[in-house]
């Protein structure tokens, strides 16, 4: 997977590629699917959300530019595979899920399979920001918004990046933000396609 789906597309974070290449994405996976864990594909895990395209992973990771000490806001932790890759590469990994039998679920995968510690989950509506007010160095959104939540910007430290998903509910581009003291700037890389992001400040549920 890491080879033939990651490096051959560009990607050459040695770290990143170790990590990504140490965690069992199987486990993130209904039983049923497991086989399928290391395509090159997104796949269902339930209640209508999907797995990212380990590529995906790679790109959004690689694109926070982690130097191991940040803390990182997760917001969308659906089976909790991109919090580990991130866990793996960061300080700290403040993670928010909207559906709490995910959020359960991803958290007993890193605890108890995976014995990954420096993570802290919530269940609430991410578009929100983390409810206590602080700054992150890094924020990554993996559910598609239409649009970069100012809640989220305010949330970034000075130097501080945000990686998201913006685009309709079909098509989407990754976008960076950096937050400076005088504003941010936006750079727009690859084309994806994420499920939605559902809350206050993104899409609302279909009726
Ligand atoms: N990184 C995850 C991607 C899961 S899909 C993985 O690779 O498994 C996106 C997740 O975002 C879904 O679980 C969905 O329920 C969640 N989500 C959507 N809107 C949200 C919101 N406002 N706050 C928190 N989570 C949200």
């Amino acid at each position: 997977m890491v080879f033939t789906q990651i490096v051959a597309r560009g990607i050459d974070d040695a770290k990143l590629l170790a990590v990504m290449g140490s965690i069992p994405r199987h486990l993130f996976v209904d039983e049923a699917l497991a086989d399928r864990a290391y395509n090159d594909a997104p796949l269902p895990i339930g209640e209508g959300q999907t797995i990212s395209q380990p590529y995906i992973v790679a790109r959004m990771t690689a694109m926070l530019q982690l130097t191991g000490d940040e803390e990182i806001l997760e917001v969308g932790t659906g089976s909790g595979y991109q919090t580990a890759v991130l866990a793996r590469l960061c300080r700290k990994v403040f993670t928010i899920e909207r559906l709490p039998s995910l959020a359960e679920a991803a958290r007993k995968r890193l605890l108890c399979q995976l014995g990954i510690y420096n993570v802290v989950y919530r269940v609430g509506d991410g578009s929100l920001g983390w409810p206590e007010q602080r700054l992150f160095d890094r924020i990554l959104v993996t559910a598609g918004a239409p649009a970069v939540p100012e809640r989220l910007t305010a949330q970034l430290t000075v130097g501080g990046m945000l990686v998201l998903p913006e685009g309709d509910i079909h098509r989407q581009h990754l976008v960076r933000v950096v937050r400076y003291v005088a504003g941010i700037r936006r750079e727009q890389f690859d084309p994806c396609r994420f499920v939605p992001l559902v809350g206050d400040q993104a899409w609302s549920l279909p009726e």
